[in-house]
């Protein structure tokens, strides 16, 4: 599995659609500052299902859209979508590429689509949970942040790791399935007691 393409457009500094391809390996991406190589990350973190402005860089979701410039009016939408090289079937979904498709409109709404069809935030993640890209993105480390991971307590240390190494999703899982059973013993509890004050 390897990222094969992401396109911005109207994603904070890239205003017209930019289509960045990586092939495999390392890649490099260059350029004065500010002249958006931090956007590049931040896009991959957003199309990738991270809900927090602050890991973006900004005060709110909206400062994600291109706010416009003094030659150039802002937009109303953002939208980034990245290619996924799945040949190698790392992703659990048969298809040899796979597009993840986010966009925003300044009002407020949000979509997601797979490969073009309509998808909740939760299928985005549950597909990439797998491929130790989770929701947090720990596998994105941004400038500060090998710092922030260095000193952090333990057991953040320890989730860090999970999520890389693909364990976290089984570890949600079982906490979902963990507050299920706890529900169904209410339940059967309520249940059992109903049955004694009908006998
Ligand atoms: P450095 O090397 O200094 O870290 P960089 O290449 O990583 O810089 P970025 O931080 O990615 O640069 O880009 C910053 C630029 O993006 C700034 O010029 C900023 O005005 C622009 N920018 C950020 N958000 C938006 C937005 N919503 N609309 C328009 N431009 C934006």
């Amino acid at each position: 599995m390897h990222l094969k393409s992401l396109t911005l457009k109207g994603f904070k500094s890239f205003a017209s659609a930019t289509t960045l391809r990586f092939e495999p390996g390392i890649t490099c991406v260059v350029g004065p500052n500010g002249s958006g190589k931090s956007n590049v990350l931040d896009a991959l973190r957003w199309v990738m299902g991270t809900q927090g402005a602050k890991d973006l860089r900004g005060g709110k979701m909206e400062d994600v859209i291109f706010a416009g410039t003094s030659g150039r009016a802002p937009l109303g939408r953002a939208e980034v979508t990245l290619t996924i090289d799945n040949s190698d079937g790392a992703l659990p979904i048969d298809y040899v590429e796979v597009s993840i498709t986010r966009r925003m409109f300044r009002e407020g709404a949000t979509e997601y689509e797979i490969n073009g069809n309509s998808c909740r935030l939760m299928d985005i993640q549950e597909l990439l949970s797998d491929s130790g890209i989770g929701r947090e993105m720990h596998v994105i480390v941004g400038q500060g942040q090998l710092s922030a991971i260095l000193e952090s307590k333990p057991e953040e240390r320890r989730a860090f790791v999970e999520e890389a190494a693909g364990v976290l999703k089984h570890r949600k899982r079982k906490e979902k399935a963990l507050r299920k059973l706890e529900a169904m013993q209410a339940n059967l509890t309520r249940l059992t007691d109903l049955t004694a004050e009908l006998r």
